[in-house]
């Protein structure tokens, strides 16, 4: 049979296949037979006209043998659905690499067409992975699956682990349990029935000059007649003095070593000759060393996939054809291996060892062209030098309003609030992140920045994400502001066309000299006069688009105003510096004195948790009692809050005002829910996480989270951020019905500290910093390889390498110098990577 016409019989077989699942799986009736008659038949042939398609694959662990197939299909009749399915599976696997065997290896590459890489070989990221054998639209669609469209998302596609098979040992030197690789001779070959005459034990015995080692394993057979059949093949496959490889765990039996279902090479026939091509030899990739293994699909093998891997690698990746952009002197700073060593080793290391070396290469790569991302971004707003410079006068406003504040700044806030004032001082413009705990004063120290605009006759303005804590700082600042003379404008949806009309007029004439509210104050109707800071309040709530548009209000006059973002969420450093590698950092790092420390509880018991309730309420303080969010559904935690509201109401504190806060409430019934509660008319508040951020009132002393085991640590110490603001020593009840120790053990965390940023070290630790930070709208790019936990040193050398080699490229720029032919290949790929970032950014 030709190779076309084993070809057409596969293609006969796939169709087949399709048309049994389209039927699921009935053994449909064909024209002249059965499905499975018709596969028996088929492989029947196919084994009997090309006999090392029979056999190539025979013998591995992860491969169904022709043998095997045919048994199953013969008993494909009798089977239930579930086998059945299997046994189809196995027949897909079969067919697929039964057609890489007998499609021509792809030609190497003949060599000038490698050196004229330059002068256009497609690159990898615009080939399909359709230009390897053996893949086709089916073949492909489980590719994209797995995120796999081009060679090189293929050869990116890395190793989910790897089984060490490199250790090789003579047979002597074993010992039961480890994973080896022996090479030997064989000393004999069988083959025998079991008993219940469908299955045929196969077994090889090696031997290697220091001891005997026996491989064993099944393979179905159904008939005496297939039987012979395949002890015949077996025989003929291993006849006596053939050497091999064997890899796979070693086991102690009946006083015997042995392995079951090894993975096998034939390195040399008894008669000396090579085994062909196809049937690898001592370079195996799938055996004597260390393998590859990776995350699959449905459909697709391992021993498939690495065989493409290995293809791709070998006839695709080299210097010419994956010119590796960091120039040699970077890569020697930071010990990095060149990039397509990295992903050979990456895939088929030598040792254990190479494969970290690989993978540190891989993801210095990926964090590297992240931090120079933000490198430039960076730099593209400081080096537009069009800020106004604002600056303090003796007696002006912001020295008048620190002496009329009721208490002193402290240490740090001091000190960040300067940080803050030599920003105002230069022509770049500030771009600045303040980081402070839950309670540790930042509306303080926006209050100042917003000052500062408006002591040099600009405006300022704060967004804050609800209209809760848009209204909340609104009031403070009118308290604050409003005897010194200056005007607060509140910017929040729910206003209606008139007020609006009248609010937006007074900002655009600059009477408005504060303007704090909600996205309401993004709006395209919305003008300043002289926008000089902005300042983002909760900045993880907004995307960095929802930031530069209010920025962008302010470019009016031609000048960018400063911008402060504000979040309470403590991050750890490493996420600090993926997310906002491009922004200053301040942090207040120290709380108001006289704060109360909040002692936190966990309980299974709710009677214990209201009786905790009641006794704060008796000597006049406040209480919260927090629901999770259901089901990501704001309408059911509606309900469940109501519910337990009502609950309250009518059962436990028939005598208290209680009062019930959630997102489905219209503004205006937040509000005076919110105004009720502050205000000290009531007594608990049953609220959703609506409360979470931001919210003041110094005289609740006592939350209870409710299924606290819902919530990340993260989301409960901002929650517990509610309580101790005031004189009063505070209480935080965490309730739970959860007895596993581990989610016990991860809110006894929140027993044992006060501190954000442990807390926030132990959330990415457990939950991952996607979770961490309430994935989607995180703004966190998709890290493939590098992990911000394991991977930090790694993060800080290669924002390191970024930063400088950005700074140094930029002054060359201006300098009007030509860029060094080495780092020709970087500058692209930067500046393309980057300009891709910059359009999502714009397109929001
Ligand atoms: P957050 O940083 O969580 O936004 P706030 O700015 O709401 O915290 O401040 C929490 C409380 O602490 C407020 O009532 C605020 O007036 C008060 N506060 C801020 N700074 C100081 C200070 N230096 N001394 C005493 N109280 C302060
Ligand atoms: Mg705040």
């Amino acid at each position: 049979m030709m190779r076309d016409d084993i070809l057409l019989k596969l293609g006969d077989l796939k169709q087949g296949v399709r048309h049994e699942i389209q039927h699921r799986y009935v053994d449909v009736q064909g024209r002249k037979m059965t499905f499975s008659r018709f596969v028996v038949k088929t492989l029947r042939h196919l084994g009997q006209c090309v006999p090392p398609l029979a056999e190539a694959f025979e013998a591995e662990a992860d491969t169904p043998c022709l043998h095997q197939l045919i048994g199953q299909f013969d008993r494909y009749p009798g089977m239930a659905m579930p086998h059945r399915m299997s046994c189809v599976e196995s027949l897909k696997t079969w067919i697929l690499q039964a057609e890489i065997l007998i499609k021509p290896p792809e030609t190497p590459q003949p060599r000038q067409r490698l050196s004229s890489t330059q002068q256009g070989e497609a690159p990898l990221n615009t080939k399909a992975v359709t230009t390897l054998g053996g893949i086709g639209p089916k073949m492909a669609e489980r590719f994209s699956q797995l995120g796999i469209h081009t060679l090189e998302e293929l050869i990116y596609y890395v190793p989910r682990t790897y089984l060490d098979y490199h250790q090789r040992k003579p047979i002597a030197q074993l010992s039961p349990g480890e994973l080896v690789t022996v090479v030997g001779h064989v000393s004999s070959a069988s083959a025998s029935m079991l008993k219940n005459g469908k299955l045929a034990l196969v077994k090889l015995t090696v031997f290697d000059g220091t001891g005997r080692l026996q491989a064993s394993w099944f393979v179905g057979v159904h008939s005496p007649k297939r039987f012979a059949a395949l002890k015949d093949q077996h025989e003929a496959k291993f006849p006596k003095g053939t050497e091999i490889m064997l890899s796979g765990q070693v086991k102690f039996q009946f006083g015997k070593l042995s392995m079951d279902r090894p993975a096998v090479e034939i390195l040399t026939y008894a008669d000396g000759e090579e085994p062909s091509a196809h049937m690898a030899s001592s370079h195996s990739i799938h055996a004597g060393r260390i393998i590859p293994i990776y995350a699959l699909t449905q459909g697709l093998s391992l021993r498939f996939l690495r065989t493409l891997i290995h293809q791709a690698l070998t006839n695709h990746v080299n210097p010419q054809t994956l010119q590796d952009p960091l120039p040699e002197r970077m890569r020697a700073q930071y010990a990095l291996m060149p990039l397509h060593k990295a992903l050979e080793a990456i895939h088929f290391p030598e040792s254990m060892e190479q494969a970290e070396h690989a993978r540190r290469r891989l993801v210095f790569d990926e964090l590297f062209y992240l931090q120079a991302r933000l490198a430039l971004m960076k730099q593209r707003v400081q080096s537009s030098h069009d800020a106004l410079v604002l600056g303090q006068k003796p007696d002006g406003l912001v020295s008048r309003f620190l002496q009329s504040l009721p208490f002193m700044l402290t240490g740090a806030q001091c000190r960040v609030f300067s940080e803050i004032t030599r920003d105002f001082s230069r022509t770049e413009p500030m771009y600045r992140l303040l980081h402070g705990d839950v309670g540790s004063g930042k509306t303080v120290i926006s209050c100042l920045a917003l000052l500062m605009a408006v002591e040099n006759g600009y405006q300022g303005a704060l967004m804050a994400p609800t209209e809760i804590l848009a209204e909340q700082h609104y009031r403070k600042f009118q308290q604050w502001l409003t005897p010194l003379g200056v005007k607060v404008g509140l910017f929040v949806g729910k206003h209606g066309q008139k007020i609006r009309k009248i609010t937006r007029v007074e900002l655009e004439s600059g009477q408005i000299q504060v303007a704090v509210g909600t996205h309401a104050l993004i709006q395209d109707d919305i003008q300043f006069e002289k926008l000089a800071v902005v300042v983002v309040d909760e900045q993880h709530r907004f995307g960095v688009r929802q930031r530069s548009l209010l920025k962008s209000k302010g470019l009016e006059e031609g000048k960018s105003p400063h911008l402060l973002s504000m979040t309470a969420t403590p991050i750890p450093r490493t996420l600090a510096m993926t997310l906002h590698g491009d922004l200053d950092v301040s942090t207040i790092d120290e709380l108001p004195p006289g704060r109360q420390p909040i002692v936190t509880k966990l309980t299974h018991s709710l009677r214990e948790a209201y009786s905790m309730i009641a006794k704060q309420v008796v000597e006049g303080r406040q209480a919260y009692v927090v629901l999770p969010l259901i089901e990501e559904s704001e309408t059911v935690s509606a309900k469940a809050a109501t519910t337990e509201a009502e609950h309250l109401q009518s059962q436990i504190f028939p005598h208290l005002r209680i009062g019930l806060l959630h997102g489905k409430l219209k503004p205006d019934e937040k509000q005076a829910v919110m105004d009720a509660f502050a205000q000290g008319q009531l007594q608990v508040l049953v609220a959703t996480t609506v409360v979470e951020v931001g919210v003041d009132v110094p005289n609740a002393t006592v939350i209870l989270i409710m299924n606290a085991e819902r919530f990340g640590l993260a989301q409960l110490h901002q929650l517990r951020g509610r309580v101790g603001r005031g004189e009063h020593a505070s209480v935080c009840l965490l309730q739970t019905d959860s007895r596993n120790p581990e989610t016990l053990a991860r809110l006894q965390i929140m027993e044992e500290t006060q501190n954000g940023f442990i807390i926030a070290e132990k959330d990415m630790e457990i939950r991952g910093p996607g979770e961490l930070l309430g994935t989607r709208q995180s703004g966190l790019p998709d890290l493939i390889l590098a992990d911000l936990i394991q991977d930090r040193e790694i993060l800080e050398q290669a924002r390191e390498a970024a930063f400088t080699w950005v700074g140094l490229h930029s002054k060359l720029t201006a300098e009007n110098t030509e860029c060094p032919p080495e780092d020709r290949a970087l500058v692209s790929m930067i500046t393309q990577k980057s300009e891709a970032a910059w359009q999502l950014i714009s397109a929001g």
